[in-house]
């Protein structure tokens, strides 16, 4: 029983403690490539927002873990053969994103992290649709922005989804829904633009045009301590962060 996880605990603690900031993770149900388990987004975000909310916890932050949104935007997944995303539109995730936020504002919550692990789950444009409307703070780490120094010196091949990366902290995390001698080598297709190619134009990709089985990236040189060695500069980073955020006053020039 973790006294930060909200969904372990009873109303009699909950309401005996004072909450200064909350954690809200969002992922995705979704197949990745043909060796991952399709809740591997959702596996992924909970572990890392279990190890940094337990470090924030014990460096003195009173932050509480929500439970996580498991559905994310897949709206370019549907022609993948015989795939079973669970897929939800961005208004969709801004609905529920508002009602939770209003959850958290009338109950005194009033920072909040969303914590992002899907590509798909543009939160940012939801937190300026909000953002005039709430007194609550907002902010949002997609962890996979935040590892951009790391990765390069733990990861040999960079890749998307179902890469290196993601296939590592399936190894060391939850191994036992893992078939990495399944794995597709991950090829992504180039689209007929060079524009869109080179980066300088974006799209949203449909996915079974873009990848032979939804993998993006070459998983091949995975391994589990790769995996833990990313965790831990995640969660110190993540952790330091909640403990400053919950520590912080707000007043009206906050966060200045
Ligand atoms: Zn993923």
């Amino acid at each position: 029983m973790h006294e930060w996880i909200l969904a372990e605990q009873t109303h009699a603690f909950i309401r005996s403690q004072r909450w200064e900031a909350a954690v809200l993770p969002f992922g995705a149900t979704e197949p990745h490539n043909l060796h991952m388990p399709y809740g591997t987004d959702n596996y992924q975000v909970d572990e890392i927002g279990r190890r940094a909310c337990a470090k924030a916890y014990a460096g003195g932050a009173k932050v509480l873990l929500l439970p996580t949104m498991p559905f994310g935007v897949n709206t370019n997944y549907f022609q993948v053969p015989g795939a079973l995303a669970c897929s939800v539109t961005p208004t969709t995730l801004l609905a529920v994103l508002t009602d939770l936020v209003d959850s958290m504002e009338r109950q005194s919550i009033r920072k909040l992290l969303l914590l992002n692990g899907h590509g798909g789950n543009e939160l940012k444009p939801l937190m300026r649709e909000l953002h005039h409307r709430t007194k609550v703070f907002l902010c949002l780490c997609d962890w996979y922005r935040m590892i951009a120094d790391a990765s390069k010196e733990i990861f040999a091949r960079p890749g998307e989804h179902a890469d290196e990366m993601e296939t590592s902290l399936g190894l060391a995390f939850f191994p036992e829904l893992m078939k990495p001698e399944q794995a597709d080598p991950g090829k992504a297709q180039p689209t007929r633009l060079d524009a869109v190619n080179r980066g300088w134009i974006s799209i949203t990709r449909p996915w079974h045009l873009a990848t032979t089985n939804t993998g993006m990236g070459d998983p091949s040189a995975a391994a589990p301590e790769k995996g833990r060695r990313l965790l831990d500069v995640i969660v110190e980073r993540l952790a330091g962060f909640l403990v400053e955020l919950s520590a912080a006053t707000m007043d009206e020039r906050f966060p200045y």
